[in-house]
């Protein structure tokens, strides 16, 4: 670098404090209790000023969903996922190109699942042990995310393999487990809640389509203790629903 680029660098840094190189944005500070806790998140950065002021935030309770015709939820994931990674917020499986979501004419591809315990979505007031979160992108850049409550009960294969291979300390991603198939954590019936929302973390983005399946899964209890003990509490607090519509198939 020339000293002419050095000092506009210099000049930029000086002149934009909350220009932050792309490589911090992932060390962004949050968490989900304290002084950097959900109701902070608007502090963030500038990018998650949203998360304070918006008026369609993420998760919400569900409490009068309108009986909707909508169409039906087409998944076609792949069988396996491609690496596991404990990224400081959760446990997150990220999956190689070529899975898809397709809901009417729109048509999403499956980038990665993670978890939250409890479940961020309440029904009704009711909450549930964990959530699972499918997120999907579209060409567009528009975001759906298939979220799965999760109940305890019969153990869940996909789940217990989750739980039997994820790293306990954060870190970069390693190769996942072959065994998980993230198919077998979808209920039988693909019958949905849908509303207009965000990102349930920072930037809080309001550019998620919630696809919430109304039916539960069950994982074993022993395994939610087991996430519990790397992760007691990573969801965010429901959200005000500032009068949207949550439309239920079926
Ligand atoms: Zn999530």
């Amino acid at each position: 670098m020339n000293r002419r680029d050095a000092l506009k660098a210099f000049a930029g840094l000086a002149l934009c404090p909350l220009c932050q190189p792309a490589f911090a944005a992932e060390g962004a500070h949050w968490s989900y209790e304290g002084a950097t806790g959900p109701a902070k998140w608007g502090d963030v950065d500038a990018a998650s000023k949203v998360c304070t002021i918006g008026l369609q935030q993420s998760p919400i309770d569900i409490v009068a969903p309108i009986k909707s015709q909508l169409p039906p939820l087409k998944i076609s994931w792949p069988k396996t996922a491609d690496t596991i990674v404990n990224n400081g917020h959760t446990i997150q499986l990220n999956f190689a190109p070529g899975g898809t979501l397709s809901v009417g004419d729109k048509k999403f591809n499956l980038l990665q699942v993670h978890f939250h315990r409890p479940s961020e979505h309440m029904i009704a007031g009711k909450s549930f042990p964990m959530e699972a979160h499918f997120v999907h992108r579209a060409d567009s850049g528009a975001l759906a995310v298939v979220g799965v409550l999760m109940s305890t009960g019969k153990p869940n294969a996909a789940f217990a393999k989750v739980v039997a291979t994820m790293p306990a300390k954060e870190g970069p991603p390693v190769k996942a487990d072959p065994g998980f198939n993230p198919n077998d954590m979808l209920p039988r019936k693909l019958t949905y809640y849908r509303y207009p929302g965000s990102l349930t973390t920072p930037p809080c983005a309001e550019t998620v389509e919630w696809l919430l399946l109304t039916n539960a899964i069950t994982v074993a209890e022993a395994d939610v203790a087991a996430f519990g003990k790397l992760y007691p509490v990573n969801a965010r607090p429901v959200q005000r629903d500032n009068r949207r519509y949550v439309l239920v198939s079926g």
